[in-house]
């Protein structure tokens, strides 16, 4: 693996393998010192383009905790709007020789762009509505502790599938994993044709009960130009996700943030059935997991001279 840009360049193999390496370092993660030298001199850059809490903080401790040496860019989205200026910025900072760049953007397909402008491993976290692969992989992650395997699991999608990049990245991945998915939300916030990424699609929660996962989406209120549905308190009413619909058997999971009391209600966030801070948890072991896979995984770009694997890393 060279970069991490598209779940869809990842086989089921190669999920699998990034996915156990994140379960060795979450006993890192137990840790009072919660560091390894894995990454000792190498730089990574974070490149913030859009709006972030969990992503960027996530993928700041990981580096850290990998011992990389570490630079955060955060821009107003207004500074970047022509590929040409994001083409100067990755020239600026190839000066500093980065390992890695992890970008998120408003713009689709940027991680891929830069990815042709530097020899840095490049790691897409999230690029307008196109992808989200770390995020897929967290929940992968999330769901694998909780239950073993995703083959035959059967996992709704709820909301606004339209502008989520969230929604096309765990598509893919849950079906590369072996689960069902069946997305569901108001037909303007349904893309046409998505079914071809191996998924189907229920206008109603009428059959929200045979599902095993429910996986809520933000309504993406940025990045609506027009009213996709009549009013929010319509729209709660026909899709929230509260504690009547949600059944006892069912998981709870949203990206965050969550629009408390629009796609979810409070008692439903707070229910024991909510996986949301397990998500949380997950994004620094998995993103750990994706920084080390690229700079010191068997097919990364530069070997490490000191520390080549993890188990070697994890006992220093
Ligand atoms: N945090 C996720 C993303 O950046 C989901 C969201 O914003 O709704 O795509």
């Amino acid at each position: 693996m060279k970069h991490l840009l598209s779940i869809d360049d990842l086989a089921r193999a190669d999920i699998e393998r990034v996915l156990d390496r994140a379960a060795s370092f979450a006993e890192v993660a137990g840790r009072e010192i919660k560091k390894v030298p894995a990454l000792r001199g190498r730089t990574v850059v974070n490149l913030f383009y859009e709006a972030s809490t969990r992503t960027s903080s996530s993928f700041e401790l990981a580096a850290k905790r990998l011992s990389a040496d570490l630079v955060s860019i955060r821009a107003a989205t207004s500074s970047v709007t022509k590929g040409e200026s994001l083409k100067d910025t990755i020239t600026t900072l190839t000066a500093y020789d980065p390992a890695a760049i992890v970008i998120r953007s408003p713009h689709a397909g940027a991680a891929q762009l830069v990815a042709g402008w530097t020899d840095a491993a490049v790691v897409n976290a999230g690029d307008g509505k196109h992808e989200h692969p770390t995020q897929a992989l967290l929940d992968v992650y999330t769901l694998r502790q909780r239950l073993g395997s995703l083959d035959g699991v059967k996992i709704w999608i709820v909301g606004d599938v339209l502008h989520s990049r969230v929604a096309r990245s765990d598509i893919l991945a849950f079906t590369r994993m072996g689960a069902q998915v069946t997305l569901s939300g108001p037909p303007t916030l349904i893309p046409r044709g998505i079914e071809a990424l191996g998924c189907t699609v229920e206008p109603t929660l009428d059959r929200l009960p045979e599902a095993d996962v429910v996986y809520v989406l933000r309504m993406q209120r940025e990045r609506m130009e027009e009213a996709y549905v009549p009013s929010l308190r319509e729209y709660a009413a026909r899709y929230q996700i509260n504690a009547e619909r949600l059944q006892p058997h069912q998981l709870l999971m949203h990206p965050g943030p969550v629009n408390r009391g629009v796609e979810l209600s409070g008692d439903a966030i707070d229910s024991p059935q909510a996986l949301i801070a397990q998500q949380v948890e997950a994004g620094v072991v998995v993103r750990m997991a994706v920084l080390y896979e690229l700079l010191a995984g068997a097919n990364s770009r530069a070997p490490l001279s000191v520390n080549p694997n993890v188990e070697s890393a994890v006992a220093a």
